[in-house]
């Protein structure tokens, strides 16, 4: 029982797996959406457990703050932080899309090509949104921020009530417990449901597709792999994790990001991992469904990168002012981007629409978007973790790990 390999191994162990049945699938003349379902199981379990999880875990959260202003104090601090390297983030997109210029020479056709389009939502139709009109509702749509906001006044409410709460507390905190354990049961599959994510991926999205536009993917990566050396493993060297640590601690959700494209699958993996790492539960608890929701790091560097592609596709010049314009409509652009694959490729329509793209152009990157969201999504997970990582030593000046006993 004991010398059986961890999960991440496995994990790991399926996504190569993958990567090499989806490569010699076609030539073989398997058909790869045979694994299809195998994947799609994997993702509704992952996504089944999220909902009941954050909301548990977050009452309780809220439920142990017993000052109402510590969790103003977090909830700045997080959003902050949120805010600061996400515009980071499409920087350093820009700086390297400018430097590469992956459009530079590339005739493509975009004949016959329709995207769709994002529309801008009014910012207080935005912020209106966050209250939920019935909060039953809210949990049966999984409507993250709405159920966050419901969650916290629940968790304050009986934080209030005193001694007469302790039976619910108790029963809460026994529920978010529970759901943890379902989690982990979830993730016994994980290591079938990646293998089979990636040979579907690696059939239908191989080499033929990515060539044309290689050097694009290549900015894309490239930015992302800057983000983390620049951005995230100071921070969490100030949290006081190592990048080694760092990594092996979150390699379940990274590999779900990575083969699912859905930040949302790996949320409960991400709170999880982050609160064994030593992630305060009051402040995780918050931050990763918020960060889920909001903070999209990886959309971010997705859509300086593409913008800087499009424009020189169409040869229209991009002086500093409307590179400006890109910064400021990424950051508002990702945080409306919801964690479900291709998510920002809608969302940048904004993005071309303000700086005249033409929306065309999102079709024309739409062959390559799965592998453009396996970067962006471990990036957007990864930007939540350092971020819980991050604010619980601004809160606490210490991280404190939970004893290693995962199998
Ligand atoms: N697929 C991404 C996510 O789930 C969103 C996106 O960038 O398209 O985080």
């Amino acid at each position: 029982m004991t010398t059986r390999m961890s999960l991440p191994k496995q994990m790991a162990i399926g996504m190569v797996l993958g990567i090499v049945v989806g490569m010699i699938a076609p030539s073989v003349g398997l058909d790869a959406s045979w694994f299809k379902p195998f994947g799609q199981i994997f993702i509704t379990l992952i996504r089944m457990v999220v909902v009941p999880l954050v909301f548990f875990t977050l009452i309780a959260g809220a439920a142990s703050v017993t000052d109402v202003r510590t969790l103003g104090r977090v909830a700045t601090k997080t959003l902050i932080y949120y805010i600061f390297t996400t515009a980071l983030a499409v920087t350093i997109g820009l700086l390297l899309a400018n430097l590469v210029q992956p459009g530079l020479g590339l005739s493509l056709s975009t004949e016959n090509l329709t995207p769709k389009q994002a529309t801008v939502p009014p910012l207080v139709k935005v912020l209106m949104d966050i209250i939920p009109l019935n909060p039953i509702e809210a949990l049966s749509q999984g409507k993250m921020l709405q159920i966050i906001f419901f969650a916290l006044l629940f968790g304050f409410g009986l934080s209030m009530i005193g001694e007469k709460g302790t039976t619910l507390y108790n029963a809460v905190d026994g529920c978010a417990e529970t759901m943890i354990k379902v989690t982990n049961m979830v993730m016994l599959y994980a290591p079938i449901g990646v293998f089979a994510l990636m040979t579907v991926t690696v059939a239908t999205h191989g080499l033929s597709v990515l060539l044309p536009l290689i050097k694009l993917v290549a900015v894309m990566y490239l930015a992302s792999l800057c983000q983390v050396l620049l951005v995230y493993l100071p921070c969490v060297k100030f949290a006081g994790v190592t990048p080694g640590k760092f990594f092996r601690g979150l390699a379940s959700p990274l590999i779900i990001a990575f083969t699912t494209c859905s930040s949302a699958a790996a949320l409960s993996a991400n709170m999880l991992s982050v609160q064994k790492m030593g992630a305060s539960k009051p402040v995780s608890s918050f931050s990763i469904p918020l960060g889920n929701t909001i903070n999209m790091d990886g959309a971010a560097i997705y859509m300086g990168v593409a913008a800087i592609f499009a424009a020189e596709i169409y040869g229209i010049p991009m002086p500093l002012d409307k590179q400006l314009t890109v910064l400021l409509l990424a950051v508002l652009a990702s945080i409306g981007s919801m964690g479900v694959p291709g998510a920002a490729l809608v969302m940048i329509t904004m993005v071309f629409t303000q700086v005249g793209i033409p929306l065309e152009a999102v079709a024309l990157v739409a062959g390559v978007d799965r592998v453009m969201d396996m970067a962006r999504t471990t990036i957007n997970v990864l930007g939540d973790a350092t971020g819980a990582l991050f604010v619980t030593r601004l809160e606490d000046g210490k991280l404190k790990p939970q004893p290693e006993n995962q199998a």
